[in-house]
């Protein structure tokens, strides 16, 4: 496996890889890697002859500056996970390698609606942030296919959009979310959690789980409403507990059997916000 730090050193790789049946899949990643993201290399390693995995803690992306300071960075033992795992290339840039001018400004396509709703209210800037770097990391590698985890939902979404504004011949593959035994998505967040808060975080997963076998059966609101109760009595602070349309993630009332809908879930244990969701 090659490791980098030069996005002119990844270019020149590719390059010199990219004779007659040559094909390239990107995981963009912050690291401290799970099976959650080895499940999408694992995809990419299946379709390509080349996967190039980024590691890089985008700092655009973060709404609070100790949300950034916080997130783990684990390189080594995640430069030992990859090479066992099918990697081709690692690129690890630092901040300025990724933003040498500076972090502002970008021209990546407006997100209207979609990148200020859910986790863009609560953490406004992010996913122009998200929009930001993938559109360097896609100008820099030009991948056949780019993976991304159906655990961020609304992540998915606002990349098919820059996809269908600027890569169109990118083609975007969508992996499901990878679970910890009791349900909990595995997240590189994860690792900040306490021993009790660990201890109830699978909860999240049982209220989507609820959210999805009472539909024909209750109102949205009653289960929406038994969820939070449920959250709060085991010390989340939920921020959303919410249906949508699967395709465009507008909000819905009350569940509707001619749409495909996704139930959506961000509540915080302390100071870790958890998010989740399940297609229903
Ligand atoms: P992150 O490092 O959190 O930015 O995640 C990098 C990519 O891995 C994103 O596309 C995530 O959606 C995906 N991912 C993170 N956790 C999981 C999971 N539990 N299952 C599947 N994909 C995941």
């Amino acid at each position: 496996m090659f490791i980098f730090k030069e996005k002119k050193a990844l270019r020149n790789f590719l390059d010199s890889n990219a004779v007659a049946g040559t094909s390239f899949g990107f995981i963009p990643t912050m690291g401290a890697l799970h099976e959650g993201h080895l499940a999408l290399l694992e995809q990419s390693a299946a379709r390509h002859t080349q996967s190039i995995v980024s590691i890089f803690v985008n700092p655009t992306q973060f709404t609070h500056p100790e949300d950034l300071e916080k997130y783990p960075r684990l390189a080594e033992s995640d430069i030992e996970l990859l090479e066992r795992s099918g990697c081709t290339a690692v690129f690890m840039p630092a901040v300025e390698e990724m933003y040498p001018e500076g972090t502002a400004g970008g021209s990546a396509p407006a997100l209207g609606r979609l990148g200020d709703q859910l986790e863009g209210a609560s953490r406004p800037g992010h996913f122009e942030g998200v929009v930001q770097v993938v559109d360097l990391f896609l100008d820099l590698i030009n991948p056949d296919e780019l993976f991304v985890g159906q655990k961020d939902y609304q992540q998915c979404l606002v990349l098919n959009k820059l996809l269908e504004a600027r890569y169109p011949h990118v083609q975007l593959t969508i992996v499901p979310t990878l679970r910890e035994p009791d349900g909990l998505a595995m997240s590189s967040r994860n690792l900040r959690l306490t021993e009790p808060q660990r201890a109830v975080a699978g909860l999240i997963y049982q209220c989507l789980v609820s959210v999805q076998t009472k539909k024909g059966v209750q109102a949205f609101t009653i289960v929406q409403k038994e969820c939070r109760e449920i959250l709060e009595r085991k010390g989340f602070r939920p921020d959303y507990i919410v249906l949508a349309d699967a395709h465009t993630l507008e909000l819905l009332d009350d569940y509707l059997s001619d749409r495909k809908m996704v139930a959506l879930i961000a509540a915080s244990l302390g100071d870790v916000r958890l998010i989740d969701n399940m297609l229903i």
